[in-house]
């Protein structure tokens, strides 16, 4: 896998020329992000980060990835309804964790008032790495689920054409054609139309949640172009605006400037900084409104490390799906070792196992979005600290997955040009539509590949660490 493009990585004027080109061709396909300095105007934009050369990812790994993507939205999906399931898993991680207990708070009081929703949209991205085991094979090893705000569907959907470009410039046509085509802009649009048609109000609008800072906002439109193809209004609103202006009618209704909202699709709320007071009371609104939300809170709960631990254990995935078989075994063949730090026995071992081999594992408290997780050295001495306290429980301990290095060039606005050592991340990004008891939509909706120099261990694209790659199928 190392010794892809060698040719190309030897000759440096090659490099700097194609490098020139790659970064036009990511502005004019759109590859764009607005600029720290400027995270709310379109005025200077930039283009978002990205490798200069495709990586190799093996194409079985690839396949496998696809092929047990609407295995697992259907476990998510499962998981969200199982009441049970969400208060047993995750009743030690909330006595700890003051932002998973505040959506669980809200999670119990629309259950308890019934639920209004009736049509459920799910857009998730499995995350995975390529595992190399100690005789050199890749295996595909889950990194997470995310179950809200997955993002970079619509930013990807344009990095294969600046990856053609550049092979071509290369003179690799026979290259650049292998490279997959991959819209996952159009499949996160296809099921939002879908839960927006079910909800069956035609003068309806699919609302965005967006966040107070939006540098990322172009991948956003990339989705709401689709569904204004569509004829689907779409209008984007903070939690702010929600507070201020949204209300339910009797029905439970929402609307928002005096328009009903049939989908709410969050790209925000998935860190306790996107809220204060205001804005939970909005959650609240907008969770017990009859609109579909993507994800509904039970969904985005289902997608906490925690229970991502818990499904590791011997037993879960029986009890969440039962009968089936073949569904479990592909789920449970890209687990790798999850381990819980709650109080007992169990932890304390684990505790000492991790002190004892730091680098063996990664620790990771309930956050989302990049930079949380603990490491080597600094992994140790946080254990060390609270090896005896309840804080423990609201981290989790995972295997660290060994990826094949390979070398790339990470083409960052600002940025000297430099070769770095570099490990990839596939995601899949995964779409279904349930109405009542009935699945309307499940589908694996393409992919995202981010690649990292390995010097840092944590943190994706919008952490200002990972880039935008295309997979190259070897
Ligand atoms: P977040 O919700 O913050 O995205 P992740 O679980 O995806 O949390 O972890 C963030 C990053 O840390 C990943 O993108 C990956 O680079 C790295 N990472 C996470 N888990 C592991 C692991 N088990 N082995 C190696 N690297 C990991
Ligand atoms: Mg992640």
């Amino acid at each position: 896998m190392a010794a892809l493009w060698e040719d190309v990585l030897r000759d440096q004027p090659a490099v700097r020329e194609v490098a020139a080109v790659a970064v036009d061709a990511a502005l004019l396909e759109g590859v764009l992000m607005r600029t720290e300095g400027e995270p709310n105007a379109s005025d200077v934009v930039n283009y978002a980060p990205f490798t200069l050369l495709p990586s190799a990812v093996p194409r079985a790994l690839f396949e496998q990835a696809y092929a047990v993507q609407q295995d697992f939205n259907l476990l998510v999906d499962a998981i969200s309804r199982n009441k049970e399931f969400l208060e047993h898993t995750l009743a030690s991680t909330i006595k700890v964790d003051d932002f998973t207990a505040r959506l669980f708070r809200i999670h119990t009081q629309v259950l308890e008032e019934g639920l209004a929703q009736s049509v459920f949209l799910g857009i998730n991205r499995s995350d995975y790495m390529f595992d190399c085991g100690v005789d050199g094979t890749p295996a595909l090893k889950q990194i997470e689920i995310n179950t809200i705000a997955a993002s970079f569907g619509g930013l990807t959907s344009r990095t294969a054409a600046v990856h053609g470009r550049v092979l071509k410039v290369l003179g690799k046509c026979e290259e650049a054609s292998r490279l997959l085509t991959n819209t996952p802009s159009k499949g996160l649009a296809l099921g939002i139309a879908k839960a927006w048609e079910l909800y069956g109000s035609p003068s309806a609008v699919v609302m965005f949640l967006v966040e107070e800072v939006q540098r990322n906002i172009f991948d956003q439109r990339c989705v709401e172009n689709e569904l204004w193809n569509r004829n689907i209004r779409v209008i984007r609103k903070r939690f702010r605006d929600v507070f201020e202006k949204g209300f339910l009618d009797d029905a439970r209704r929402l609307y928002m400037d005096g328009q009903e909202v049939a989908v709410v699709y969050y790209r925000e709320g998935y860190v306790p900084k996107n809220y204060d007071q205001q804005n939970w009371e909005a959650r609240l609104l907008l969770e017990r409104s009859r609109a579909v939300k993507c994800p509904d809170i039970a969904t985005q709960l289902a997608g906490t490390k925690k229970v991502q631990q818990e499904l590791s254990r011997p037993g879960t995935l029986e009890r969440l799906l039962p009968g089936c078989t073949e569904a479990i075994a592909r789920i449970r063949a890209t687990f790798t070792g999850l381990y819980s730090l709650d109080m007992g026995e169990e932890g304390d071992k684990m505790v000492a196992t991790a002190i004892a081999d730091p680098d063996r594992f990664v620790l990771k408290p309930q956050r989302e979005g990049g930079g949380n997780n603990l490491y080597g050295e600094e992994l140790r001495q946080v254990l060390e600290k609270i090896r005896d306290s309840p804080e423990r429980i609201s981290y989790i301990l995972m295997d660290k997955i060994k990826p094949q290095p390979s070398m790339n060039y990470l083409l960052r606005a600002h940025s000297p040009l430099q070769v770095s050592e570099c490990i990839s991340e596939l995601g899949i990004f995964g779409v279904y539509v349930r109405r009542g008891q009935e699945m309307v939509m499940n589908r694996a909706a393409g992919h995202l590949l981010r690649t990292k120099a390995t010097e840092h261990a944590d943190g994706g694209v919008a952490a200002g660490v990972a880039v935008l790659d295309t997979p190259y199928l070897v």
